[in-house]
């Protein structure tokens, strides 16, 4: 499929010894560490080539443009948007899932209006539209999950009304790690004319995405969690929403004409970029979509699905483990407890021994409260990770297990 050791060679941090101990680095899920093509981007636009974009005619500004420019088209076409003007960057999927909220919020949802998100949202895909029904007197409305973490989707159907404006909803579970029937939600939805968000904050790098294909109206991620840097991350809109939607900022570079009686508002995709963006972060960000091209999304999906069952069969075999989530369709996510031990003391454990993984409640409290916990312990793989430091973690539980017993 690919060579993992050569792969792991190209992540300089994953060489380290932390605690005396090799790190084996589970926390993907909250960011994935970067290869060196994406570090020697950024050094090297620093060094030598670091220019403001679209505001002149010297040689670096013109070139830093057309690297800009060439970046928003690696991103269109990794998620094959029609146009390349749909694809708008922001910083993150926070930044990205707020600026929807605020700007579609402020042309279509009305007193009285309804929102549906599912009960596995990241709270970036709560709070911005909570505080777009706080200010619009809108309703949110919430698709649940059963205890093996799958979506119930055929209550969608009973969520919707008249009042239905819009569905936001997680592709791939943070938490559970569920890959969600997202085709088939953004079809209902668009049986009853309602437009669909999907947040790919934890899918864009695991599984390919074709916003044509799935026709979902919006879409959003994070370029730290695929493999670029942080502080930048991509928006997707359909362009007939794109057009209507008001600027979420104002300020340089989305103007077209201003005075102080009027603003005339410059075309997409610049209207949704406000002042100096993260150009050097975008630019890194698309080497990073090309060193995972490079390696195959489907030899990544395919890998990562085998460290899934490995995972799953060794972490089953270790016993006093209670694993959150068991759906049909999923990635190597694990968040669980080990019987009667604290998240936090499993996680500091862990790290003693070089293992990174989260814990907490992984900003899905709504999860936690599903279950009646207060925190989990997760350990979220990526096409880095090896079977090795999945024994490596259960050999980690069984630590703990002789700690508390
Ligand atoms: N949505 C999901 C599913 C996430 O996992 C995360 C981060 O963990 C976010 C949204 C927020 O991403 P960011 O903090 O990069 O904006």
């Amino acid at each position: 499929m690919f060579d993992i050791q050569k792969v792991r060679e190209d992540f300089p941090v994953l060489r380290q010894i932390i605690n005396k101990k090799p790190l084996v680095y589970l926390d993907n899920g909250a960011t994935t560490q970067k290869p060196r093509c994406v570090t020697d981007v950024i050094t090297d636009y620093y060094l030598r080539k670091n220019s403001s974009i679209h505001r002149g005619v010297h040689f670096l500004s013109s070139q830093a443009t057309v690297e800009y420019e060439k970046a928003r088209e690696t991103v269109s076409q990794f998620i094959n948007a029609k146009n390349k003007h749909e694809v708008i960057f922001t910083s993150g999927t926070t930044g990205s899932l707020n600026m929807l909220a605020f700007s579609f919020g402020e042309k279509y949802i009305k007193e009285g209006d309804e929102i549906i998100l599912s009960e596995m949202e990241h709270h970036a895909n709560i709070v911005p539209w909570q505080l777009l029904c706080e200010r619009k007197k809108a309703k949110l409305k919430v698709l649940p999950f059963n205890d093996d973490g799958e979506l119930l989707v055929d209550q969608l159907e009973y969520l919707i009304t008249e009042k239905t404006k819009i569905i936001s909803v997680i592709h791939i579970s943070n938490v559970l790690g569920t890959i969600n029937p997202i085709k088939k939600i953004i079809e209902i939805g668009h049986s009853h004319g309602i437009p669909v968000c999907i947040d790919t904050a934890q899918s864009i790098q695991h599984v390919p995405i074709d916003v044509q294909k799935l026709d979902c109206d919006f879409l959003a991620f994070s370029g730290h969690k695929l493999y670029g840097p942080t502080g930048i991350g991509g928006f997707y809109g359909k362009e007939k929403w794109l057009e209507e939607m008001p600027p979420y900022q104002g300020g340089g570079d989305m103007v077209d004409e201003v005075s102080f009686e009027k603003t005339t508002f410059n075309q997409l995709p610049f209207k949704f970029e406000a002042g100096t963006t993260n150009y050097i972060g975008a630019i890194a960000m698309a080497e990073g979509i090309n060193y995972i091209q490079g390696i195959g999304l489907s030899n990544i999906a395919d890998y990562e699905h085998e460290l899934l069952e490995y995972g799953a069969a060794k972490l089953k075999e270790v016993g006093g483990v209670k694993i959150f989530g068991n759906a049909f369709a999923r990635t190597p996510i694990f968040s669980f407890h080990i019987e009667n031990v604290h998240p936090l003391d499993t996680g500091m454990i862990f790290d003693k021994m070089g293992i990174a993984v989260r814990t907490g409640t992984h900003c899905a409290q709504p999860i936690m409260q599903h279950y009646g916990v207060d925190g989990m312990v997760r350990a979220s793989l990526s096409f880095y990770n090896t079977k090795e430091e999945i024994d490596y973690l259960c050999t980690g539980i069984e630590q703990v297990k002789r700690m508390f017993l």
